[in-house]
């Protein structure tokens, strides 16, 4: 999902949030030094030797200008190789981060030989995900991909297979899982502070451009699964069902852009569905490529109140609004960059246990399930789907 974030700014943001962890930690090492004991509920990073180490597959956009920084503030990853087709690349990250091993897209599985290598994070293009997850799995690496999970429920199926196979973990990078607003908005939810959720709404989208290079392959449906739903409807169906705590038992969609629009001969433009509940809660999501500004909001209404987040998945800036029962009210949930670090750490205490990741394969599955089916309702023009 491209982010309007400045790379600028989020790097200030990423300082400002370090600094209160840095001034912790500099506190504490001072308290050691003059032998008193620690104050505060101290986390401190693993050392060096103990945390689990990664190799990231693909060096685009979003590798480095979001998941790579994520390292730097992690207790329990740290990089130890690239993995591209760019090797000027992967040297100035190399020089930047301290990563020295690298590998191509042909030598890729001599991953396998690699002893400095625990985790891969999969960051290319959703067509490539299930390849490189099934190789980097064959070579014992327990692996990470990006969100959406692959191009079909079929791929998802065999990745899951290989990873039984293999006895390694395999985790979707459903960031939101790990988002203190999204996390403090769940805690609000399941403590009660609206009531009954009786109504989602969920809509996500931006404007496609077909010159820019992270956009064009997203046009391209061999490289891109499909459209709008599998790039950032994505986040309104996963997060809704996050916060529901349930699947949906039936769905129904229809495609909304213009039939004319060049940019959309492969895959769709926009979608709006409506997934229902065995309870009888919906929810009614849209995602775009072809409208203005970049939004991303989410909306429960309860029985007492409604939350409302605008922004509501981004990187560094999203907002919680309690509307009614009493006066509105902002919640303030922490810094959103700190999703980046929370999932790195996740996963990798998960693969250090060997036990399932909070956002598993299985996971990926349902929601590539779920988006199959929503094409196959509005390919007939909006037919229920049982499910
Ligand atoms: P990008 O185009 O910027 O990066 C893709 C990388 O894959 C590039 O380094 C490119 O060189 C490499 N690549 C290798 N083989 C390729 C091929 N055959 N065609 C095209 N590129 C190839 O894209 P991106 O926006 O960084 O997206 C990469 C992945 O990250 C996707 O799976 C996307 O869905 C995911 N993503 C996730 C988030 C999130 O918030 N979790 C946000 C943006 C992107």
């Amino acid at each position: 999902m491209p982010d309007t974030t400045d790379f600028t700014r989020r790097k200030l943001l990423h300082a400002a949030a370090a600094a209160p962890l840095a001034l912790g930690a500099a506190r504490a090492l001072g308290q050691q030094a003059h032998g008193t004991p620690l104050e505060g509920n101290f986390t401190l990073p693993d050392p060096p030797a103990q945390k689990m180490r990664w190799a990231i597959v693909g060096l685009g956009n979003f590798a480095v200008g979001e998941a790579i920084p994520g390292f730097i503030d992690s207790q329990h990853a740290r990089m130890t190789a690239f993995v591209s087709g760019n090797p000027a690349k992967q040297k100035d990250l190399g020089t930047r981060f301290g990563v020295s091993r690298f590998y191509n897209y042909e030598n890729f599985d001599s991953i396998a030989h690699d002893p400095e290598i625990d985790c891969v994070y999969i960051i290319l293009p959703v067509g490539l995900h299930a390849e490189y997850t099934i190789r980097a799995l064959k070579a014992g690496k327990h692996v990470l991909t990006e969100k959406p999970m692959a191009s079909t429920s079929v791929e998802c199926a065999a990745m899951i297979a290989a990873a039984k196979q293999a006895n390694r973990q395999l985790g979707v990078a459903y960031r939101i899982h790990f988002e203190p607003t999204n996390v403090r908005a769940k805690q609000l939810i399941d403590g009660g502070e609206i009531g009954d959720i009786r109504f989602v709404s969920a809509d996500h989208g931006f404007n496609a451009d077909p010159n820019y290079g992270p956009h064009k392959w997203r046009l391209q449906k061999a490289l891109a699964g499909g459209g709008s739903m599998f790039d950032i409807g994505i986040y309104g169906l996963n997060t809704s069902l996050m916060m529901l705590g349930q699947d949906p038992v039936e769905l129904s969609a229809r495609y909304i852009y213009p039939e004319d629009d060049p940019r959309f001969r492969e895959v769709e433009g926009g979608v709006e569905y409506r997934l229902r509940m065995a309870n009888g809660v919906s929810v009614s999501g849209s995602s775009s490529y072809c409208w203005s500004p970049y939004i991303s909001q989410q909306r429960y209404m309860g029985s007492k109140a409604t939350i409302f987040m605008k922004p509501a998945t981004t990187y560094d800036r999203n907002t919680i609004s309690v509307e009614g029962n009493g006066p509105t009210r902002e919640i303030e949930a922490g810094n959103p960059l700190t999703q980046f670090q929370n999932q790195l750490d996740a996963f990798s205490l998960a693969a250090k246990a060997n036990m399932p990741h909070k956002t598993p394969g299985e996971m990926g599955l349902r929601d590539i399930s779920l988006i199959e089916a929503i094409y196959r309702s509005a390919d007939t023009g909006g037919e229920i789907v049982k499910l």
